[in-house]
């Protein structure tokens, strides 16, 4: 093994682990011991997993995370390289269909410490109050049972921890400031905000996006190198590996790589006791806990859920609502490429530092309901490539000379709001993964409203980029972050889970990542994700021991544990427009 300009490569389990060419956890792990009962285990150690643990671990609980993929030393195990990054990403099999099958495997879900926010772009706009009251507004899709205002507080706590960057003032939504400062401009957001401007929509510029904008205790500020997805190794970005997960480790949570959860244990009376799951060697073990939270994502979450049916509950645990694997959503993520005279050069900022919300909300001129986001998105040059094969047919020599002209594209992305149905639904397939456990089969079908809605915004998108000078536009159809499957709500007759993300069925079973979505809006999820996990851990906190105790229900708010978060990261920023 080569040395490292700055750290040494040890493993977590010695006690110093490289999370950055500053950041280290240089404390021994605590390891919970096979016959040990702790308080929570937790499926995923990923964007919303990686903020329980912290939460959870710093308010003196034990808890485990069981995380299927490995936990990352990012100096060794990263490269700036978007071919060598593929180990980032769920790979595993997974079987895809309907009449609009999503594209699974690379840049889709993530695997190991961090999990998607690993590799995510980090754009981290809040959704809007409307998103909150879908069905009531617009009688299509449905509402959450909470509103944007509960979620407020944590929205703006998260984005101190992270932290995001951004403009004094984001006017779409509610309207509110960045704690941090925006960032400059590369070659595609400049195209986003020439075209934008020369047809009056407003731009927010610099963000929001959680990637330091200047530098902050052990992390470095960008250097605009744009390999944000492909895990940043500068430790710019946040992911919940570098911002929550050592500070989880220092409080006692362990993370415990390489365990591939394949089934929850429900006792005699009704509640969960443990988790079961693979290690690497494929050996199988047995984590017993007083209560579970899985945290795997929109697919691998219903998946382990219905790979759990046991007597009493057939159709998968925690599914007397035939809800668990329905309302699978994904957004509309089409990419409009454009070709300029001058050289745009877009792989030189991160891919996310632009957009607009203009066209997020319902607006009674169209024929459909709920919008669409316009983004700025810098493919790196396989990415491109494989744009080009998509959008224009480029193969041969042909893909090579568009290849070559790399640097004279932009590229900008919407995102639209794809509504949550029934039908789009994760079930179990007869396949079998490396383990022998059932895998996914996934059915996505766009509706009458989801196809309307993409038109429009591929046409505003197309409009935007003819607007900024480009001699030649094409488009890729594709989609983005998936979430719902086994969503929230009021009414255990609909839904999986209540407002905590506390089954409706188990007392002792939560679920907490962005498979508990009712809808999704047109903002990006992670930061929402993230929200809700810092609010489930402040109700486990304040609920204390009655968790493993009863199955009485409190629905009392928690109070903010603000005190609770990473030390170091409240309390800065600059004072924010409300
Ligand atoms: C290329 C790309 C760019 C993106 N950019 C953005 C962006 O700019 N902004 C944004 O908001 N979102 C973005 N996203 C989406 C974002 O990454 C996800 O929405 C988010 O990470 C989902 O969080 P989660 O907690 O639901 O799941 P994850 O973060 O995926 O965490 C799930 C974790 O659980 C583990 N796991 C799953 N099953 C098991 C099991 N059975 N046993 C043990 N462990 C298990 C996984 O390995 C993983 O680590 C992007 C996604 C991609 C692919
Ligand atoms: S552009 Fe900035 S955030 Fe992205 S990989 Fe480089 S340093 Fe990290």
């Amino acid at each position: 093994m080569k040395t490292p300009l700055l750290g040494s490569f040890e493993s977590s389990g010695n006690g110093h682990h490289t999370l950055g060419p500053l950041q280290h956890i240089d404390l021994p792990m605590r390891r919970y011991r096979d016959t040990d009962e702790v308080d929570y285990v937790i499926v995923g150690c990923g964007s919303a997993g990686g903020v329980l643990l912290q939460r959870l671990s710093r308010a003196g609980f034990r808890v485990v995370a069981l995380e299927a993929g490995p936990f990352w030393n990012t100096e060794r195990d990263w490269v700036s390289d978007e071919s060598g990054s593929h180990k980032l990403y769920w790979e595993d099999l997974r079987i895809t269909g309907g009449t609009d099958p999503l594209a699974f495997g690379a840049n889709n879900s993530g695997k190991g410490v961090g999990g998607g926010s690993v590799h995510w772009a980090a754009f981290t706009p809040r959704f809007h109050p409307s998103d909150f009251e879908v069905y009531t507004r617009d009688g299509l899709g449905a509402d959450w049972p909470i509103t944007y205002e509960t979620l407020r507080p944590y929205y703006e706590q998260l984005e101190l921890e992270m932290p995001v960057a951004g403009p004094a003032y984001f006017p779409w939504g509610h309207p509110h400031g960045y704690p941090y400062g925006p960032h400059p401009m590369g070659g595609v957001g400049n195209v986003l905000i020439k075209g934008c401007s020369s047809l009056g929509i407003p731009v927010s510029i610099g963000g929001p996006v959680a990637i330091l904008s200047g530098s902050r205790a052990n992390r470095p500020h960008c250097i605009y190198r744009g390999y944000c997805i492909q895990g940043c190794k500068v430790g710019a970005k946040a992911s919940t590996l570098i911002t929550h997960v050592p500070d989880a480790i220092a409080n006692g949570g362990e993370v415990r790589e390489y365990s591939m959860a394949y089934r929850i244990q429900l006792g005699k009376e009704g509640r969960v006791t443990g988790v079961h799951y693979f290690d690497r060697d494929g050996a199988a073990w047995f984590q017993r806990a007083k209560a579970v939270i899985v945290s795997g994502y929109a697919i691998e979450t219903p998946r382990l859920l219905l790979n759990s049916a046991c007597p009493g509950h057939e159709k998968g645990l925690a599914n007397s609502s035939d809800t668990v694997g329905r309302y699978l959503m994904a957004q509309a993520g089409n990419v409009v490429l454009g070709r300029f005279d001058q050289p745009v050069r877009m792989y030189k900022a991160p891919p996310a530092h632009a957009l607009t919300e203009e066209f997020y909300e319902t607006d009674p001129r169209n024929d459909f309901v709920r919008g669409f986001a316009i983004q700025t998105v810098g493919p790196l040059p396989i990415a491109f490539g494989k744009q080009m094969v998509s959008a224009k047919r480029a193969w041969g020599w042909g893909l090579r000379r568009e290849m070559m002209d790399y640097n004279h594209w932009a590229s900008l992305g919407l995102l639209g709001e794809i509504l949550p149905w029934p039908d789009n639904r994760v079930t179990l397939s007869e396949e079998r993964d490396q383990f022998g456990i059932r895998v996914p089969h996934i059915s996505f079908s766009l509706h009458d409203n989801d196809h309307k809605l993409i038109k429009a915004a591929k046409n505003k998108t197309m409009e935007v980029m003819h607007a900024a000078g480009a001699t030649e536009v094409i488009q890729e159809a594709r989609y983005a972050h998936l979430v719902g499957a086994a969503r929230m709500g009021n009414d255990p007759r609909t839904s999986v889970v209540d407002k905590f993300g506390r089954t409706h069925d188990v007392a002792n079973l939560f679920l907490c990542d962005g498979s508990i979505l009712p809808t999704q809006g047109s903002a990006n999820p992670g930061l929402t994700i993230q929200a809700l996990a810092a609010r489930t851990a402040d109700y486990l906190i304040a609920q204390g021991d009655t968790i493993f105790k009863n199955d009485k229900r409190d629905m009392t708010e928690p109070a903010m544990r603000q005190d609770l978060a990473p030390p170091d990261t409240w309390g800065h920023g600059v004072p924010r427009v409300k």
